[in-house]
């Protein structure tokens, strides 16, 4: 039986608890992989320990990315299922944004009708070309053996920035080696895509992705290339992780109840 669930603005778990219904119905209708919500779980666990918001280090995480993708030649922006259940919109949003950036899809539970539905999602929202679909433009990274292994020829492949929202360690350590620039999003500072990003941003998806297209246009209108340049030479992402570790472990949010 379908099951109908009202959410409440007042409730105080209430942008959690969207997030839980975009995903399920992103897993309902194909979108989203069974293990797409395991991942979503572990994300949530973090996410409750750093009060559920934006924190400092975070910030400085989001304008500096912002800085390297306006910097950019060629930046790509890799979705997936999770991706796609929870921000379609604000990805595409961030795109246009951006004006010489691309869309990539990679999946890790690769099937055929789940590809097809993520792309035509990403169409609904204004998208016309989707790369990592077309299996003759595809090529192997190196030492990857799952799905994971595959880029596009003119996406990924040639790209200086690659923007991975909640990505697998083992191809953003891929990717590294491919002396690509990579930011991440992830909740968890100890992951190995965040410890093995050029700028990690230790922050929920639906948070960060707005707040970098309002940072992106602020940057667009009021920074000169060197003062972009100046953001990004100064940026220490250690410092970032270790910030974001200190509250993880100082439980600061408890104090806030
Ligand atoms: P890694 O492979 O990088 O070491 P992992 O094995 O923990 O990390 P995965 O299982 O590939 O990671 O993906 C889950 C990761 O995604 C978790 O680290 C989790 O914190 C993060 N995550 C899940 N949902 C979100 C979200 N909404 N926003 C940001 N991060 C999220």
């Amino acid at each position: 039986m379908e099951r109908k669930i009202e959410l409440h603005e007042s409730h105080p778990r209430y942008l959690s608890l969207l997030a839980r219904e975009k995903l399920v119905t992103g897993f309902k209708r194909g979108i989203v992989a069974s293990e797409g919500l395991i991942a979503h779980g572990r994300g949530e666990c973090f996410d409750y320990l750093l009060g559920e918001c934006t924190i400092q280090s975070s910030r400085d995480a989001i304008n500096v990315a912002s800085a390297a993708l306006l910097l950019a030649n060629y930046p790509i922006i890799s979705i997936n299922g999770n991706v796609t259940a929870l921000c379609v919109d604000q990805i595409c949003r961030l795109n246009r944004s951006l004006e010489n950036s691309a869309v990539e899809i990679n999946l890790f539970y690769y099937t055929k009708e789940r590809e097809k539905l993520i792309s035509e999602e990403f169409k609904k929202y204004g998208l016309t070309r989707l790369f990592g679909i077309d299996p003759n433009n595809l090529e192997s990274i190196p030492e990857l053996e799952s799905n994971r292994r595959l880029v596009d020829r003119d996406g990924i492949s040639k790209a200086d920035v690659v923007f991975v929202p909640l990505e697998d360690g083992d191809r953003t350590i891929a990717l590294k080696k491919m002396n690509k620039k990579i930011i991440s999003i992830d909740l968890n500072p100890l992951s190995r895509t965040s410890l093995s990003s050029d700028i990690s941003i230790i922050d929920n998806i639906v948070r960060v992705v707005p707040h970098l297209i309002e940072n992106i246009e602020y940057l667009k209108k009021n920074s000169t290339e060197q003062e972009l340049n100046y953001i990004v030479n100064q940026f220490d992402n250690k410092k970032v992780l270790k910030e974001s570790l200190d509250i993880l472990k100082s439980s600061k949010t408890l104090i806030n109840f």
